[in-house]
């Protein structure tokens, strides 16, 4: 779907909602998608992408950020102590601070460089056994450490379960960023960024709905 369908769709939903669309941030998702899809992105002219895995992420991004000017980069995946630094070279934000280890990690390296993203907690809204996140009930508890380290919380995530509406997910993860006084909510996706939008959402993440369905490696 072409780039301003989707940006026609969070207008409406948006309106519709009461808010303004450019509270709104699309982060185009272009993990596993051939680079001439991602490029024809750039060239009209999107700049805010994600990207799940920090190795995917450092062997395209550096190249297009030559080209093209003031790349926001937001890594949405799962993150390896190990690729912390790597991660925190290359990415504007993360989505996936999900653990106390990971925080202590980040603060180091912040501490080193003088550098650090923007940070979202993500939070394992359905408790699902597979999936990462802090468990819901131990956020403001998380927030509040993450905040004693002086990390740059922004604000928080989650992914639903696939087999459940959407909406008591976001409804959920809005009620707990409220009440931590957090404004930033990193939820929705091809499938649901209307219904995040209508409850919150700040940064939605599009993948497949922008660039078609990804190409199996
Ligand atoms: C892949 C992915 C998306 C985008 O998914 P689509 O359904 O293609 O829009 C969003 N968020 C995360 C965390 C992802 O891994």
């Amino acid at each position: 779907m072409p780039l301003k369908d989707i940006q026609e769709r969070m207008k409406v939903a948006a309106q519709s909602a009461g808010r303004k669309v450019d509270d709104i941030r699309l982060i185009a998702v272009s993990k596993v998608q051939p680079n001439e899809r991602v490029e024809s992105v750039l060239e009209e002219g999107h700049r805010v992408f994600g990207e799940n895995r920090v190795q995917e992420a450092a062997s395209k991004w550096p190249d297009f950020c030559e080209r093209y000017d003031n790349i926001d980069l937001h890594l949405i995946g799962p993150l390896q102590s190990n690729k912390v630094r790597q991660a925190m070279e290359l990415a504007n934000a993360i989505h996936t601070l999900d653990r106390p280890k990971l925080a202590k990690t980040i603060v180091r390296i912040a501490q080193e460089t003088g550098n650090c993203p923007e940070l979202f907690i993500q939070v394992n809204t359905g408790e699902e056994p597979q999936k990462a996140g802090i468990a819901p009930k131990e956020t403001d508890q998380f927030v509040a450490e993450c905040r004693g380290l002086n990390l740059p919380i922004v604000g928080l995530m989650c992914i639903p379960p696939i087999d459940e509406e959407p909406s008591l997910h976001f409804a959920l993860l809005a009620k707990i960023a409220e009440r931590n006084g957090l404004t930033g909510l990193s939820m929705g996706m091809s499938s649901d960024f209307e219904r995040a939008i209508a409850l919150g959402a700040t940064h939605i993440r599009v993948g497949s709905a922008i660039f078609g369905e990804r190409v199996p490696t």
